[in-house]
């Protein structure tokens, strides 16, 4: 047994027979041509041909993986009508007497080149834009049809996959992605994300060493590959894909179903998340959106804070997968139990009561300005929506507001594209926040209950202290009363309401937070389908209060 160690884009587990993709290699030699108005012709038949193969890949992507994922073959096509680009090509054949495949192919290398030389990881990426986009021409050129001859259901190993490669194959017929290179930023990775695909990526070249039919397993949770797994691991991996095989057929039965009770009312079921690792599981657990995704996970375990551009990365990227749904980013929440010693935050007797997220960013413009640019700027990729952090005044709420207006007229001077519409909400996580949520309404766009921090204040009970869980009665009438409360003052002004806190994937209330009208539950991703399951089932006693 051999084992390949890489990065997990998607987990899940996979076990079958290893399908090497390969490509023809388009070995493109310079010949000469008599005829350059001819050549010119030809290049430009084959770019239309390959516009329209590129509207017809659109069309199967939007259907598959949606819109905002189908977009790269819209790119792909726009590439196809620069000017640089097809002035380039047409140069080369007409000063060098240059046959069109190898116009073609000079030209990808020098533009590839340029791209791959840029500070700009996104623009960097685009490099492998170019280079698939001028193959899919020199194909035609040449009249290679470019099937991929994948018959049976196989783990695909290659060397790396370009986004029009991984929409062509056959869904049905892959398993799992394995490549020897890759970024997890990629389309290619978006898409195996989206596509609900195991898939780890960065094995190496070994990857590349296998014989087709050979066996394989793929665990994307721990980004191993096993080949040629001995009796003892193929077991273990047969129980482990036993137990997913039974959550996923409770994900089909329950996928693209509404969150609707007996009764009739409904409720958005989304995902709390920590970074672009999870955004996987929320798909494949079908949420309707990220519901809060705790921002400062990018900021721990570093040794100095995440500049814009790696922010918007993280943002981009999630929102991308998103694929139009929702996302929340909650603005950094550093403070109490989450530490980053850069910030040289002084030790504190009370951590819980003390200087932390909001209260720091106010303080430390800089640091809250960079990451509110990354996200208006990653605005621009998906529906995201800004939250904010145990707010407990509407002063503060306010200079937020100003902050962020300066932040977006920034980013129209340097003429950098943001959303017009991103929502804006806060966390209603401490009791002053919730006893005066009526005048928080008016600010703003939607109010998230944080009951992790709200229990532990209105319970005067340290959430990190152990000794003291006897006390933490999430159920206590204080508690739901005040978040009855809040979801009446948010109703009363024309916002809605939904809760980020663990509370939210407490079966036991699920029909009281229906009751009161709460619009949005954001659980853990394992959580959605049980609760759709529960809410789908159920029918609201308007008496239970
Ligand atoms: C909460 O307090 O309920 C919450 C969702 O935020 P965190 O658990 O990250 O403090
Ligand atoms: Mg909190």
């Amino acid at each position: 047994m051999q084992v390949l160690d890489g990065q997990t884009v998607f987990g899940g587990i996979a076990i079958g027979p290893a399908y090497l993709f390969t490509r023809k290699t388009q070995t493109i030699t310079l010949e000469r041509v008599e005829n350059i108005h001819e050549e010119i012709a030809r290049f430009e038949q084959a770019r239309l041909q390959a516009q329209a193969q590129l509207g017809d890949l659109y069309e199967r992507a939007q259907l598959r993986v949606g819109e905002e994922n189908a977009e790269i073959f819209n790119i792909h096509a726009m590439m196809l009508d620069d000017a640089d680009y097809c002035s380039s090509i047409t140069h080369i054949i007409r000063t060098q007497s240059a046959n069109a495949e190898y116009a073609v192919g000079v030209t990808a290398d020098n533009f590839s080149k340029l791209f791959s030389g840029m500070d700009d990881a996104y623009m960097r990426e685009r490099a492998a834009d170019v280079r698939d986009v001028s193959e899919r021409l020199v194909r035609i050129l040449s009249g290679e049809t470019g099937s991929d001859g994948l018959h049976t259901p196989s783990i695909i190993f290659a060397d790396d996959l370009a986004p029009s490669e991984t929409v062509q194959l056959d869904r049905e017929k892959v398993l799992a992605f394995v490549t020897a290179k890759g970024s997890k930023n990629s389309h290619t990775a978006i898409l195996a994300r989206t596509m609900n695909i195991p898939a780890i990526i960065g094995v190496g070249a070994q990857a590349l060493s296998l014989t087709n039919g050979q066996s394989v397993i793929v665990d994307g949770f721990s980004g191993k590959v096993y080949i040629n797994p001995d009796a003892q691991t193929k077991a273990e991996m047969q129980i482990r894909l036993q137990s997913e095989t039974e959550k996923k057929n409770l994900l089909k039965t329950l996928k693209g179903m509404e969150n609707k009770t007996l009764d009739g009312r409904t409720i958005k079921l989304y995902a709390n998340i920590g970074g672009t690792g999870d955004v996987a599981e929320a798909l494949q657990n079908d949420a309707g959106g990220i519901g809060l995704l705790r921002s400062e996970f990018l900021y721990i375990g570093r040794k100095e804070a995440p500049d814009e551009q790696t922010q918007f990365n993280a943002y981009r990227t999630i929102a991308q997968s998103m694929a139009g749904r929702p996302v929340i980013i909650r603005t950094l929440d550093i403070g109490a139990d989450k530490k980053a010693d850069y910030l040289g935050l002084e030790p504190e007797e009370n951590p819980a009561l003390g200087y932390r997220a909001v209260r720091i960013c106010l303080d430390r413009q800089d640091l809250f300005k960079t990451q509110l640019r990354a996200i208006y700027r990653a605005s621009a990729f998906g529906s995201i929506a800004v939250m904010i952090p145990m707010i407990v005044s509407e002063d503060e709420v306010l200079r937020v507001k100003e902050i962020i207006e300066e932040v977006k007229a920034e980013l129209d001077a340097d003429r950098i594209d943001y959303a017009k519409n991103v929502a804006f909400g806060i966390m209603i996580e401490t009791p002053a926040a919730a006893l005066i949520s009526d005048r928080l309404a008016k600010h703003v766009d939607f109010f998230s209950i944080g009951t992790n921090d709200l229990t532990q204040y209105i319970l005067a009970a340290d959430r990190q202290n152990a000794a003291l869980e006897p006390y933490i009665d999430t159920h206590h009438p204080a508690l739901l009363r005040l978040i009855q409360s809040v979801a009446e003052n948010a109703h009363k002004n024309g916002i809605w309401v939904g809760i980020c806190g663990e509370l939210g994937a407490d079966p036991d209330l699920t029909e009281f937070f229906l009751s009161i009208g709460i619009d949005e539950l954001s659980v853990s991703p394992p959580m959605i389908l049980p609760l759709r399951q529960k809410i789908r089932n159920m029918k609201i006693q308007d008496t239970i209060k």
